[in-house]
């Protein structure tokens, strides 16, 4: 299983393929990605990295923000509906994770008391409706609505999340599982880990714990889920050839 995410000039589809195939040792079962083009393109498949290249041979995948998965099932059989990107009841929030949320099933009941209606048999999809739930219920901002759903969490997660009402900023947070974010000049990279980065850029940043990344082309921002902000450690990866 793996995650990788791309915001800059360049674009997308490309890197993020790629990234997905650098992360192929991991193991998976499904694949997909969203790319961001004025909407939010989703793309997903049970099977290998290539059959979804296949599956969209006749489609435009233009767009310089992205994210891809591969998904290793831990919730639901392997299947199109339940591979990554999993989408919010009205469509505007689309997320990737590897991990497990572990109290998935007391959170879901909960959303589906209030009337949420669920795609996949996914734990992941009970994230992006729970984020999308408090949006509604407090009317903060997506950064915020983020924090607080992790908060409300239970378990091990590295997780992508796009917006179709913030479209130039990738949300990229982490607890137990790993996650890079790779720095370049107005781009940004995200993956599981350096492999599909080194080739871009050489300075990295490893999340830590509990943080939440809030990544615009030339802005990083990275605070704790208790909200305190933390000054990024930036390393220079060390080339072995
Ligand atoms: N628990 C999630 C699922 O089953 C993510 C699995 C993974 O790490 O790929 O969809």
């Amino acid at each position: 299983c793996g995650i990788i995410g791309y915001i800059g000039f360049r674009e997308a589809w490309p890197i993020v393929i790629k990234g997905l195939h650098r992360l192929e040792y991991r193991g998976y079962d499904s694949a997909g990605v969203a790319l961001m083009n004025g909407t939010l393109n989703i793309y997903k498949k049970a099977g290998k990295v290539s059959d979804l290249e296949k599956s969209v041979e006749s489609e435009d995948l233009k767009g310089t923000i992205g994210m891809g998965h591969t998904r290793w099932a831990t919730h639901g059989e392997p299947s199109d509906r339940n591979s990554h990107p999993h989408t919010s009841g009205d469509g505007r929030l689309a997320i990737i994770h590897n991990g497990i949320i572990e109290n998935y099933s007391s959170l879901k009941e909960a959303l589906l008391s209030r009337g949420h209606i669920f795609k996949s048999d996914t734990d992941t999809e009970v994230l992006i409706h729970l984020i999308e739930d408090i949006q509604e219920q407090t009317g903060l901002d997506l950064r915020e609505s983020v924090r607080i759903a992790l908060n409300e969490v239970i378990g091990a997660y590295a997780i992508v999340i796009m917006s179709k009402d913030e479209p130039d900023e990738l949300i990229a947070a982490r607890k137990g599982s790993p996650m890079v974010l790779g720095v370049g000049e107005k781009e940004y990279f995200i993956a599981s880990d350096a492999s599909p980065i080194i080739e871009y850029t050489k300075n990295v940043i490893y999340l830590n714990d509990n943080e939440i990344a809030y990544i615009k082309r030339n802005e990083l921002l990275i605070k704790s889920i208790d909200n305190v902000i933390q000054i990024p450690y930036v390393q220079e990866l060390e080339l072995k050839l």
